[in-house]
């Protein structure tokens, strides 16, 4: 049994069945036990890996929409280049080579990064140590400065705890986690909860029973939107999930590049739960923000130029090289489910007198 466990269960006895979403927040962010907390878990050694990992083609493209997007601003001075869970800081790394591009962007600069485990930060002071921009760390968007900001988060909200619902004979009931036997357990709320069929789409209520529904605590991405609303600004987000909030299980837990059971060695796997990409755009909606996605990711790349980007990088590579860069262009644009092209999707709010930004067109 992990420590984390041990103490998972001592609440659990103390306080009876907890949400899913303290459980998802203690198992990733438990300053002790937590999974992000004690380890970097990126990359081929680690658990897995995400898209500025796989080639830097993807921070230099998103470096390049930023550009765009701040003269969409009309290029102020001073600008907030915000990122929510930057991970090892590669995506960072990438995107400010692409900001020497245009001198003046870069000068604009100001770089902040949201990041709760002292790993990774740790790992990001050290790949950002030689860059020409200022450079902040902060625990919680609500620390961010106000005033004109950009806003990038890959493989972010994945990772911000869920709450999940399911649809009983009496109602909608919160599910729990409890100890049933030996082992952690999911259960039931026995009492279901007024008001939430009334608080989904229309389109969804009157579900069959047993039908699941996660919500996600989106705290962070409503400071985003309400510093975008207030001082002007754009944020993109690139996760995996749906378009359109629907029914379905998504909690998963991955350890070793495998999938593993959710409530097996808590603190040891990377918890994540599916985008729910309708919700992020209703919230950004609900700040008086415009909308543009979701659209996949391969489209989207492939709309910032990822196709001639691989060209330029082969020219001066050897055969290797050459067909690593292939490979990584599959990855992140291919449309099989083994591929990140279709299966992961872009999301982008803007204040609503910026243009449309690259990317989202529909030509
Ligand atoms: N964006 C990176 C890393 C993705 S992993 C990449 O694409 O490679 C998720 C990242 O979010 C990690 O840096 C993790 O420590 C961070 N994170 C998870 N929950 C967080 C939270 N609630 N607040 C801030 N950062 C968080």
């Amino acid at each position: 049994m992990t420590s984390l466990e041990l103490e998972l269960r001592a609440i659990i006895e103390a306080e009876g069945p907890m949400p899913v979403s303290r459980y998802m927040a203690l198992c990733l962010g438990h300053p002790r036990h937590g999974y992000y907390a004690t380890r970097d878990p990126l990359g081929a050694a680690g658990d897995f890996t995400t898209a500025p990992e796989i080639s830097q083609m993807f921070g230099e493209l998103i470096g390049l929409w930023c550009v765009e997007a701040w003269r969409g601003m009309q290029a102020p001075k001073r600008v907030r280049l915000v990122e929510l869970g930057p991970g090892r800081g590669t995506l960072m790394h990438d995107m400010l080579r692409a900001a020497k591009l245009e001198p003046a962007f870069e000068q604009a600069l100001e770089v902040h990064l949201v990041e709760t485990s002292p790993v990774l930060a740790g790992l990001q002071r050290e790949k950002l140590a030689g860059a020409a921009v200022p450079v902040a760390w902060h625990e919680s968007a609500a620390d961010l400065p106000a005033g004109p900001l950009l806003m990038i988060a890959n493989e972010f909200v994945d990772a911000l705890p869920i709450d999940r619902f399911v649809k009983t004979a009496g109602g909608w009931c919160e599910q729990r986690i409890g100890i049933s036997g030996e082992k952690l357990a999911f259960g039931l709320h026995p009492t279901p909860l007024s008001g939430f069929d009334e608080s989904l789409p229309a389109r969804l209520r009157r579900a069959a029973e047993g039908s699941v529904l996660e919500r996600r605590n989106l705290a962070s991405l409503r400071e985003i939107a309400a510093r975008i609303a207030a001082a002007s600004g754009a944020a993109l987000i690139v996760d995996y999930g749906h378009r359109r909030t629907s029914f379905g299980d998504t909690l998963q837990a991955v350890r070793m590049h495998e999938f593993a059971d959710p409530l097996e060695s808590p603190g040891l796997a990377d918890l994540s739960a599916h985008v729910d990409f309708e919700s992020l755009a209703a919230l950004a909606k609900s700040e008086g923000l415009r909308v543009r996605g979701p659209i996949a990711q391969g489209v989207f790349l492939r709309r910032l130029g990822i196709e001639p980007r691989a060209e330029r990088l082969k020219r001066k590579a050897d055969a290797k090289v050459r067909s690593d860069i292939d490979a990584a262009l599959a990855r992140l644009v291919g449309s099989s489910p083994r591929h990140m092209g279709e299966l992961f999707k872009v999301i982008s709010f803007a204040h609503s007198t910026l243009p449309i930004g690259p990317g989202f067109d529909s030509g």
